[in-house]
């Protein structure tokens, strides 16, 4: 059978994509030379950009040289080499490749009927992760656009748990009320999840932490007492593997326990640190596990995977589906009741097809290569720590945490009492504003710190060498000034 003659919009497809190809390889290849953070002021792109949507049609050459001239400037480079603020979102070549099919498929996988690739293939990476990161057998789950839409999920299932599927079906009224507790550590998102969830902000209990910024466990049992006693439902615990500010762990073991005796709903939020698990080495975090209800951590962050990709597993699929279950008759399927349909365990129906770009990493990288990459942004973040400790006018504000620092520049002789925290605001705009590397803010103990967090694919140690030269630099002249 030979193939029909392509169309003329086929043949144009191809030449523009074997085109933005070459152009995706240079970028990928030549990112490094690229000032990291975007230069843009506010408004600057709009600007750029100004103009309504054009009445007929415009040939891509001339969208390219707009999006290469005006769009491009404004674009803060998350893949550079040396971006190391917030945590990673790394991507790779074979997660690109695959998020070019995926698109030309434009697939849409809400139910296994729409796309049985789609489901099944989803439940084939989510076991390959749950094998790679040592967690329990009979954990499936989902893939989520987000860690944070998988913490508002959990506290929409211990609601549901813990008012005996009253607040789904009556309204909140009936119901609760509720306390949901997290550490003083935990992520913004748990705050949202509250407020969306019904718990309300004044329903959320943040724990203190310890001396290494973990929740303390006696702290979690007075609160979960004095809810109990003022006739609040502790209905569920946020614990964190990796905090957002300094990489805390809390003790999920006690965690477990105390949520056992409580019958409360434990979550646990590893949306950076879990990628680590794939290395044995960190799997202490995780002992204790057995007794999670549900657990996300994100690919999108340090595995390689272009966002959005978050593995969300649960201990019962059955609890979770009942809780996000509706059924409109245009929804049924004659295979319904033999497959998974996803959509029943996320809040939106539509569901991209985000298997396949894991599928690429997993396959293509190997196991062992992945864990290669974890590995070396870990040592390489070893190094820096040494190194920030034997400089006389820097400190470490934390323990490192896998591949995330804080430090501060604090000049040889200065006391606490000085105004280090204006000195260490002014140095990070500095390094940001050289291009050379991209760092954060960080707060410890109420003070300004520096975060720095490795993980991009392409960071060799020169790249952070180069970034920590920047960093001494800039602040030897402010430290002289
Ligand atoms: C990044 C982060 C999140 C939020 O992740 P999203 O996928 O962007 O929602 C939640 N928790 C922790 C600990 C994080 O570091």
């Amino acid at each position: 059978m030979s193939a029909p003659p392509p169309a003329p919009e086929a043949e144009e497809f191809r030449r523009h994509a074997r085109a933005f190809a070459d152009w995706m390889a240079d970028y990928m290849a030549g990112v490094g030379d690229l000032p990291v953070r975007s230069r843009d002021l506010p408004g600057a792109v709009m600007e750029r950009l100004a103009g309504g949507p054009p009445e007929e049609g415009e040939p891509v050459e001339d969208i390219f040289r707009d999006f290469r001239d005006a769009v491009l400037p404004g674009i803060t480079h998350w893949q550079h080499p040396r971006f190391f603020g917030y945590f990673p979102a790394n991507n790779s070549p074979p997660s690109v490749l695959a998020e070019m099919l995926t698109a030309a498929l434009g697939a849409q996988c809400m139910l296994w009927e729409t796309s049985p690739a789609g489901t099944e293939m989803e439940t084939l990476v989510l076991e390959w992760l749950r094998r790679m990161t040592g967690l329990p057998e009979g954990f499936e789950g989902a893939i989520q656009d987000s860690a944070s839409s998988a913490t508002l999920v959990a506290l929409l299932v211990a609601r549901e748990r813990a008012s005996g599927g009253r607040a789904n079906r009556e309204g909140l009224h009936g119901a609760g009320p509720f306390a949901a507790y997290a550490s003083a550590e935990a992520h913004s998102s748990v705050e949202k999840g509250a407020m969306v969830a019904g718990f309300g902000l004044e329903g959320l209990r943040r724990i203190p932490v310890d001396g290494a910024f973990a929740m303390r466990p006696d702290a979690l049992e007075a609160a979960i007492r004095r809810d109990r006693a003022e006739g609040r439902v502790p209905a569920c615990v946020v614990a964190t593997l990796g905090t957002t500010g300094v990489g805390g762990v809390d003790p999920l073991a006690e965690i477990g326990e105390i949520c056992a005796r409580e019958g409360a709903y434990l979550h646990v939020d590893a949306a950076w640190a879990g990628s680590a698990l794939l290395l044995e080495e960190h799997r202490d975090m995780i002992r204790g596990v057995e007794r999670a209800d549900s657990f996300v951590f994100n690919p999108h962050k340090w595995l390689f995977t272009n966002f959005d990709c978050s593995a969300h597993y649960v201990r019962s699929a059955e609890e979770l589906e009942r809780t996000l279950s509706v059924f409109p008759e245009y929804l049924r399927t004659e295979a319904g009741d033999r497959v998974t349909d996803y959509r029943n365990r996320s809040i939106p129906l539509g569901r991209r097809f985000r298997a396949l770009k894991l599928w690429f990493v997993i396959r293509n990288y190997g196991v062992e290569g992945l864990r290669r990459l974890i590995r070396g942004h870990i040592a390489m973040a070893g190094d820096l720590e040494r190194r920030i400790a034997a400089d006389p006018d820097f400190e470490l504000m934390a323990p490192r945490s896998l591949a995330l620092l804080n430090f501060r520049l604090r000049p040889a002789g200065a006391g606490d009492g000085e105004d280090l925290d204006g000195l260490n605001a002014e140095l990070l705009r500095r390094v940001n504003e050289s291009g050379i590397a991209y760092l954060s803010p960080g707060r410890v103990g109420g003070r300004h710190s520096i975060r720095f967090a490795i993980g991009q694919r392409a960071t060799t140690p020169e790249d952070v060498e180069r970034a920590w030269r920047e960093v001494r630099r800039i602040g030897g002249e402010l430290a002289g000034a």
